[in-house]
C-alpha cells in the first residue's frame, strides 16, 4: 500500500465485491423491515377495530343494563301498588293513606318522579317530587269528585321529611285522569301499559309513564295506578357513563326523537305555537348531529335496527366510531341507544404500542445491518488480503507485474483514445548479483527495498510503479512525452546514485540503468511499449550502466 496511485486505481475493484454484498444485504434488510411493518400494521388495524368495537360494546352493555333497570324500578312500583290495592291491603278510598303510600315509595326509589292512582269516578291522588322545593320536597295533588267545585282539587306541599309545609285549593284545575292516554289504555288492556315519551302535564318536562289497571274480581277494573319517569333522569344517568373523554351515549325513539343525551338534559324544543316537543338528533351538538345523519342514512326506518350496528363517521378532521343497538322494545316503545367516541381516543393505547414496535423494528434492523456489515467486513478480510497478495509484491509493497500490466493496458487505451502522450521506463539495478554474492540475499533485499523507496519518491502520484522482475522495475508515466520521460528517468537515476544506501552490511553505492520509451501511434500494446523501453535499458547496460537511454535510437 505504499503506492498511492496504484491504491486509487485498485480501491473500486478490491471493494466492489464488498460493496455489492453490503448493498444486497441492506436491500434485503430494508425489504424485510417493510414487510414486517406492513403486516404488523395490517394486524394492528384489525386489532384496533376489534378493540374499539369491544370498548363501545362494553359501554353499550353497561348502559343498556342500567337503563333497563332504571325503567324496571317504575314498572315494579306500579306492579306493587296494583297488587296492594287489589289485595285490599290499603284503603284506596282514603286519599291520605294513598298519598302516604306513594310518598314512602318516592323517598326510596329515586328513579321515579311520581306515583298516582285514578279511579273510575275521576278521583285522583298524585304524588311527585316538587321541582320547586328547595330541599327535595314533595307535592301531592288530590282530586275529589264528590267535593264541591271549589274544593275539588287540593295541592299539598311537604318537605323531605314528609311534613306538610303548605296546602292550597286550585278550583280552576281542569285535570281529569280519565282523559289521559295512560289511563284509557291501561283500562282497555286490563294490564300494564307504557306510554311513548311525552311532555308531562304538571312539570312540562319530557318523560314516560308506566301504568297498570287495578282489577278486582267482583268489580272488574276499579282504577289505574301509574308512575312517571322523567327522561332527564336517564340523561343524568348517561352523564355518569365514561366513554373516553369526549364520547357520549344517547337514546332515541323509533321516530328519531331524542329521549336522553348527557349533553342536553332538557331535550324539549318549543314549537311556534308554544307547545313542547322532543328534540331530534340534528338539534343537538354537531357530533351527535353527524352520528344521527349516518344513522338515518343506514336506517331510514329505525324499527329495522334490531341488531348491533357499528358505524364510522367524520366531523372535520376527527374520525368517530359509533355503535347503535336496540335498547328496549316495550309496548309502544322501540328505543335505540347510540354510542360514539373519537377513534384516536379509543385507539390511543394500540397506536402507542404500534409506535413502540415500529421504533423497535427500526432499531432492530439497524442493529442487524450493523452486525451484518461487521460480519461481512470480517468475512471479507481474507478475500481482501488474498486480493492484495495477488496484486502486490510482498518485499517492496509495490504493484506486481500482473497488476501493473492490467493498469498499464487501461492507461494505454485511454491515452490512445484521448490522443495524449504516455511513456514507460524500465529500470534495472546494476551488478546486483555482486551485492548478493558479497553480502548475502538478505542485504540484497535491503538494497531492493531502498531502491524501490528512492524511485517512488522520485515519481508523482499519478505515475504507476511496479516491481517487474527480480531487480527490475517498470514505471508508467501518464501524460508524459519521451523528452519529459527522459527527464524523469534522469531524476530517478540520480535519486539512487546520489548517496550510498545504508544496509546492515554497511553503506553501499548502488546505481541503476534505465530505458525510456513513449507510446507510438501504431500499437497500444503494453508488451510492445515495455519491449522498446527494455531495448533502451539494454543499450544503457551496454554503454556502461548508470545511465538513461531512450528507445528512439534503440527501437530503430
Ligand atoms: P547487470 O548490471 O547486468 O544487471 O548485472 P546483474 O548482476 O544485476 O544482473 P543479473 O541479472 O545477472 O543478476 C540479477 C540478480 O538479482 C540475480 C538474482 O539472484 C538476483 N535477485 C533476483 N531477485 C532477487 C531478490 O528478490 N532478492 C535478492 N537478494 N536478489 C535477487
Ligand atoms: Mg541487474
Ligand atoms: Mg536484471
Amino acid at each position: 500500500m505504499s503506492d498511492p496511485s496504484a491504491t486509487s486505481s485498485r480501491w473500486p475493484k478490491r471493494y466492489s465485491v464488498l460493496f455489492t454484498l453490503l448493498g444486497l444485504l441492506i436491500l434485503v434488510e430494508v425489504m424485510t423491515v417493510f414487510a414486517v411493518l406492513a403486516s404488523q400494521r395490517f394486524a394492528t388495524e384489525r386489532a384496533l377495530r376489534e378493540y374499539s368495537h369491544e370498548l363501545l360494546k362494553n359501554v353499550v352493555d353497561e348502559t343498556r343494563e342500567n337503563a333497563v333497570a332504571y325503567l324496571r324500578q317504575a314498572q315494579d312500583s306500579v306492579a306493587l301498588a296494583s297488587r296492594v290495592f287489589e289485595a285490599d291491603l290499603l284503603d284506596i278510598s282514603d286519599p291520605g293513606r294513598l298519598e302516604r303510600f306513594f310518598l314512602e315509595q318516592l323517598r326510596v326509589i329515586p328513579q321515579i318522579d311520581s306515583l298516582y292512582y285514578g279511579d273510575l269516578s275521576g278521583n285522583f291522588v298524585f304524588s311527585k317530587r316538587d321541582p320547586d322545593a328547595a330541599d327535595d320536597g314533595f307535592l301531592t295533588k288530590i282530586i275529589r269528585n264528590d267535593a264541591s267545585a271549589d274544593e275539588r282539587v287540593t295541592l299539598i306541599y311537604r318537605d323531605r321529611h314528609l311534613t306538610e309545609t303548605a296546602r292550597r285549593l286550585t278550583p280552576d284545575d281542569p285535570f281529569d285522569p280519565r282523559d289521559r292516554p295512560w289511563y284509557t289504555r291501561a283500562l282497555n288492556r286490563h294490564g300494564e301499559v307504557w306510554t311513548q315519551p311525552y311532555i308531562f302535564y304538571t312539570s312540562q318536562r319530557p318523560g314516560l309513564t308506566v301504568a297498570s289497571a287495578v282489577w278486582k274480581p267482583r268489580d272488574s277494573n276499579i282504577g289505574v295506578v301509574g308512575a312517571d319517569i322523567e327522561l332527564s333522569a336517564i340523561s343524568e344517568f348517561l352523564k355518569t357513563q365514561r366513554i373516553g373523554t369526549s364520547g357520549a351515549a344517547f337514546i332515541v325513539d323509533r321516530n328519531g326523537d331524542v329521549l336522553a343525551h348527557p349533553l342536553d338534559a332538557r331535550l324539549s324544543a318549543q314549537e311556534g305555537d308554544a307547545t313542547l316537543r322532543l328534540k331530534k338528533l340534528s338539534e343537538l351538538d354537531p357530533i351527535t348531529t353527524q352520528a344521527g345523519i349516518h344513522l338515518e342514512r343506514n336506517f331510514p326506518d329505525l324499527l329495522a335496527l334490531d341488531y348491533s350496528h357499528y358505524d364510522k363517521f367524520a366531523l372535520g378532521e376527527k374520525s368517530y366510531l359509533s355503535m347503535f343497538v336496540p335498547l328496549l322494545k316495550q309496548d309502544q316503545n322501540h328505543w335505540i341507544m347510540g354510542v360514539y367516541a373519537p377513534e384516536d381516543e379509543l385507539a390511543q393505547k394500540i397506536r402507542e404500542g404500534q409506535r413502540e414496535s415500529i421504533f423497535l423494528g427500526v432499531a432492530m434492523s439497524l442493529l442487524v445491518v450493523t452486525a451484518a456489515v461487521l460480519i461481512g467486513l470480517i468475512m471479507l478480510r481474507p478475500i481482501h488480503n488474498l486480493q492484495r497478495q495477488a496484486s502486490e509484491d510482498p518485499l517492496t509493497g509495490l504493484l506486481n507485474r500482473r497488476s501493473f500490466d492490467e493498469i498499464a493496458a487501461k492507461q494505454l487505451m485511454s491515452a490512445g483514445r484521448q490522443q495524449r502522450p504516455l511513456s514507460a521506463i524500465m529500470v534495472d539495478i546494476d551488478h546486483f548479483k555482486a551485492i548478493n554474492d558479497a553480502h548475502g540475499h538478505g542485504v540484497g533485499d535491503e538494497v531492493l527495498q531502498a531502491v524501490a523507496r528512492r524511485i517512488r519518491r522520485g515519481l508523482s502520484a499519478q505515475d504507476v510503479l511496479s516491481r517487474y522482475g527480480g531487480e527490475e522495475f517498470a514505471v508508467l508515466l501518464p501524460d508524459t512525452s519521451l523528452t519529459a520521460g527522459q527527464l524523469v528517468a534522469e531524476r530517478l537515476r540520480h535519486a539512487v546514485a546520489e548517496s550510498p544506501i545504508k544496509t546492515s552490511a554497511g553503506e553501499m553505492n548502488v546505481t541503476i540503468s534505465l530505458g525510456v520509451a513513449e507510446r507510438d501511434g501504431w500499437t497500444n500494446g503494453v508488451t510492445h511499449l515495455l519491449e522498446r523501453a527494455d531495448h533502451g535499458l539494454l543499450a544503457a547496460k551496454r554503454d556502461g550502466r548508470n545511465r538513461v537511454v531512450s528507445a528512439v535510437g534503440a527501437a530503430a
